[in-house]
């Protein structure tokens, strides 16, 4: 993660399913997204059904904070068969903590509750269309019009529901659902958000991330593919193509940069690996003159490791990182901010002092935070700083589920590399080049909008 919030991407969110994977079904997707708790802290939320009844916790705050042993006890009471969970990041326009997943809606004959991660480009006007028709909406959130449109069509079967509401929103997402006694999963045609499916005993898991099956006992079987969709029921596991014949895959490449945790595996890949190539490459491209190399926590580290061992110079703990500042921490103005930053990332004196350093970052956004960091670098001794960033400069904003800001904001966007180095007030200043990060990636159909500024898939302007 950048040194501090303020130059961040923002993470996406995570989702979790589980199907009869044992008594102990709510613990296991709590012990999941927990797992998945870098992809969002603004709420989390875990729902559960035994076929009859359905049983939900959920709020804002973390995982820990939310799913309490009484909410877990809960949870187990009324022995579920299948559940779904989720960790939220909150974009600006839904951080209420009515928008805490995952959202439920029960009618005469069941329930169904569902989870939602990515950036839905045409549910403004669904919601608009649903509203004209008396549909009252609880929340502001994408996800309560889609299980508003899948409601709508579940008499003719969940599967059909799922297809003919999933038919109708543009956009890029990965979502898992589970009504009574179906569970789920779809990945949207173009595989922007990443999905994985496990095994567990005889049941079934399904992660944003692979990490959750390590933490959950599960093995990793495979991605769900783009457009696919999944569904586990009491005859096994199916799969069914979603939305019409195969389109090009354009995953999100930021998952192996920045967003993914460096022990998941994405799209085949481990994350760890990916990074530590970054690093390398960046080695051979971008060298330094310099004494020692660090990261900054957590994504610039493996970078730092691969960008040291291809360099030969020694790795450096440079920066070290207070994991307990989080969320909650207060902060009361602007005049304490750069202490929060200090205190969630302090420059090791004891490396630093008297050396030329080059410091390894995932991505600049903003640059302010660039320049945090380099001055507190040189506050705590560094002779030079040169900065060295694990992926090519990010130009253009996000319109595929991640919530970056918008073009005027973003530093490489306006600047050349040189003016941005004068800003950040570093020694030398570059990044990796798009030949070099495709290398790192080499399995193609990655989604590069955001280094390109070229977008692929059509942008629907209506954000939400
Ligand atoms: S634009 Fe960038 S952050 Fe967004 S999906 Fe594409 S690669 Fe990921």
């Amino acid at each position: 993660m950048p040194y501090a919030e303020l130059d961040a991407l923002k993470e996406e969110c995570g989702v979790i399913a589980a199907y009869e994977v044992g008594e102990d079904l709510p613990w296991l997707l709590y012990i999941g997204l927990f797992a998945l708790q870098h992809r969002g802290e603004e709420s989390a939320g875990i729902a559960v059904s035994n076929g009859r009844q359905l049983e939900l916790a959920r709020g804002p705050g973390l995982v820990s904070e939310v799913v309490t042993s009484a909410c877990l006890q809960q949870l187990h009471s009324i022995k579920p068969r299948l559940g779904i969970g989720h960790v939220r990041y909150g974009t600006s326009s839904d951080m209420g903590a009515d928008n805490a997943q995952p959202l439920i809606v029960r009618y005469l004959q069941g329930s169904m509750a569902l989870a939602l991660n990515g950036n839905l480009t045409n549910t403004n006007r669904i919601r608009r269309e649903l509203e004209e028709n008396g549909q009252i909406f609880q929340t502001t959130s994408d996800t309560e019009v889609i299980l508003n449109l899948i409601a709508r069509y579940r008499r003719e079967g969940i599967v059909t529901a799922v297809q003919r509401a999933l038919s109708q929103v543009q956009g890029a997402y990965s979502l898992v659902l589970q009504s009574d006694d179906t569970l789920i999963a779809v990945r949207d045609k173009h595989g922007f958000r990443p999905l994985v499916l496990g095994r567990l005993g005889s049941g079934y898991v399904i992660a944003s991330e692979s990490c959750a099956f390590d933490a959950m006992g599960a093995e990793l079987i495979r991605d769900v593919l783009p457009g696919e969709m999944i569904i586990i029921d009491q005859n096994g596991l199916r799969s069914e193509r979603l939305l019409g014949p195969e389109v090009e895959r354009h995953s999100c490449i930021f998952e192996y940069i920045y967003f993914a945790r460096v022990d998941s595996v994405v799209d085949g890949l481990n994350v760890h690996a990916v990074r530590r190539s970054l690093g390398r490459i960046l080695a051979q491209e971008q060298p330094a003159a310099a004494d020692i190399v660090i990261g900054v926590p957590d994504s610039g580290v493996p970078a730092a490791v691969g960008y040291a061992l291809e360099s030969g110079l020694p790795y450096e703990e440079g920066l070290v990182k207070n994991r307990y500042v989080g969320r909650t921490f207060i902060s009361p103005g602007q005049s304490q901010r750069n202490l929060k930053v200090r205190l969630k990332l302090n420059p090791n004196r004891h490396v630093l002092e008297g050396k030329r350093v080059v410091v390894v970052e995932d991505s600049i956004v903003r640059g302010t935070t660039s320049r945090n960091l380099i001055r507190a670098l040189r506050d705590a001794g560094a002779t030079e700083v040169h900065m060295r960033i694990s992926s090519p400069p990010y130009i253009a904003p996000c319109y595929y589920g991640i919530d970056t800001p918008s073009a005027s904001e973003l530093v490489a966007a306006k600047y050349s590399i040189e003016e941005i180095r004068q800003m950040i007030g570093a020694d030398s200043l570059a990044f990796l080049s798009l030949e070099g990060l495709l290398k790192a990636v080499p399995i193609g159909g990655n989604c590069l909008s955001c280094l390109t500024g070229k977008y692929p898939v059509q942008v629907c302007q209506e954000r939400n």
